[in-house]
């Protein structure tokens, strides 16, 4: 009899309920990973648009960081006994066999409630109902800073569609919860068949080498994101200049550089907060430390945004169904996407964006309200493509920002940002567009 552990986004062995629930359980413990087709290969994104888009859903850098953060979290679960087993498949198709070769009587993975994520379990479920004995699913909320079963509203319905209302609520009326981890739990190593991990090539990609002028000179896994979070917090103390800083363009530093790592749960948003916890009474408490937790309230609302909605979010009228006209131009597309606009400020953050997988919040602002709000492209299309490239791409948080900063989402002011002040107010020396725009020097 064993348990097994479906890892999703959810790549670390601290504060994970799903391994948690699992080691606390009768039987054996073994984890699995999927790199499952489905992210990998060409998609129209379900945009049912006369165009084809020239990307797939996962980009070189998000796929290295993945496999990078899933050798981490086998070894980490190796030094407990419990082994990982990687396939380069679909979950419906190794996990019946995996079932009944080990005698899983419960599969326990984080509950995930978007379109792809709802599929993938779908097709599971198909193939699990022709099995003679089948396991139980055990679903854990486990991406939240505020759990659904603590807040303060009767039902996802009644969220409110304003973030500050939905924030001064659950401050005032929900703790976060204590960690978990599994450190007193041991197994013997089960017997189980080798597993490889697929290479970026096997998984359709090219490899590359890292730009030396990144803001984000990352490596995935939970080793990573803690040996991250000490810098920030604990060894440079800039967490209590957060707030200040926390609209730069260059250097490492300017933020906490957390969110890849949060996005495939490498680390708990519950873990980060009771790190600024813990650096509010040993070192400082202040605007800045807050500041971190309030990002991460906005990170919790976009969550509940796609709870409430569903499907909503990939809509063209987003969630408040606006019936705006939208363009779809193969041609500024190439231009956007190669940082060829007519405005050096966009081009300057498109060009860091496809040499490096990363772009500050300031910059996916900018470029974001070119694209939908100057140039009227349909916003799904500039969505899609934030999803293949970005490192740290997060269903909810890409698609409740993108819809936010077009119009049809939950920023009740409706702005379009004026691209020019804001280059002459967050790069008022051209620091940024000159390191990003360099080769026009010549
Ligand atoms: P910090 O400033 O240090 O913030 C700490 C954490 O708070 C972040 O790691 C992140 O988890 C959360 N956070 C901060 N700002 C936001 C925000 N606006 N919305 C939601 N969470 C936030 N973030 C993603 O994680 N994945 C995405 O796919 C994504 N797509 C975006 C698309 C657009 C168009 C825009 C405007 C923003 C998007 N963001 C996304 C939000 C934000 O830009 C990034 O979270 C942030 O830049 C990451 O840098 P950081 O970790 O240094 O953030």
């Amino acid at each position: 009899m064993s348990n097994l552990v479906w890892f999703r986004n959810d790549l670390r062995i601290t504060d994970n309920h799903s391994l948690k629930n699992a080691c606390d359980a009768n039987g054996a413990v073994i984890g699995v990973y999927f790199f499952d087709p489905m992210y990998f290969q060409e998609s129209d994104f379900g945009l049912d648009i006369d165009m084809q888009l020239p990307f797939g859903k996962t980009g070189k850098y998000r796929a290295q960081f993945i496999i990078e953060a899933v050798k981490d979290l086998r070894k980490q679960l190796e030094s407990h006994g419990i082994p990982l087993l990687v396939f380069h498949d679909s979950p419906a198709t190794v996990i019946p066999s995996l079932i009944q070769e080990h005698e899983i009587t419960d599969i326990y993975l984080q509950k995930e409630w978007t379109r792809d994520e709802l599929q993938q379990e779908k097709l599971l479920g198909i193939e699990i109902e022709k099995l003679e004995k089948k396991p139980k699913g055990r679903r854990t909320y486990d991406q939240f800073l505020f759990h659904p079963d603590d807040i303060p509203f009767s039902s996802f319905q009644n969220i409110p569609t304003v973030f500050t209302q939905f924030r001064k609520k659950c401050e005032k009326e929900l703790r976060v919860r204590n960690l978990v981890d599994i450190k007193d739990y041991h197994q013997e190593f089960p017997e189980v068949t080798e597993t490889n991990l697929p290479t970026l090539k096997e998984l359709g990609l090219e490899n590359f080498e890292k730009d030396h002028r990144t803001a984000f000179p990352w490596k995935g896994g939970a080793t990573e994101a803690w040996e991250r979070l000490n810098h920030y917090f604990w060894e440079t103390g800039k967490l209590q200049y957060y707030k200040k800083t926390r609209n730069g363009l260059v250097g490492i530093d300017y933020s906490s550089k957390l969110s890849a790592w949060l996005a495939i749960g490498c680390i708990s948003a519950r873990e980060i907060y009771w790190e600024v916890k813990r650096f509010e009474k040993e070192v400082k408490k202040n605007q800045d430390t807050y500041w971190l937790i309030f990002e991460l309230i906005w990170r919790d609302f976009f969550k509940y945004v796609s709870l409430k909605n569903g499907n909503d979010i990939f809509k063209i009228g987003g969630i408040l169904q606006k019936e705006y006209e939208w363009k779809t131009s193969s041609r500024e597309l190439e231009k956007w996407m190669n940082g060829e606009t007519h405005e050096r400020f966009v081009n300057a953050n498109m060009k860091e964006l496809s040499a490096t997988g990363w772009m500050s919040n300031r910059g996916r602002q900018n470029v974001a309200s070119y694209w939908s709000m100057h140039k009227e492209q349909d916003w799904r299309i500039g969505a899609a493509y934030f999803e293949h490239i970005l490192i740290d791409y997060d269903v909810h948080s890409n698609y409740g920002n993108w819809m936010y900063n077009s119009g049809v989402g939950n920023d009740p002011r409706n702005r379009t940002f004026n691209i020019q002040l804001q280059a002459s107010r967050y790069d008022n020396d051209g620091k940024f567009q000159r390191l990003w725009l360099q080769e026009e020097l010549f």
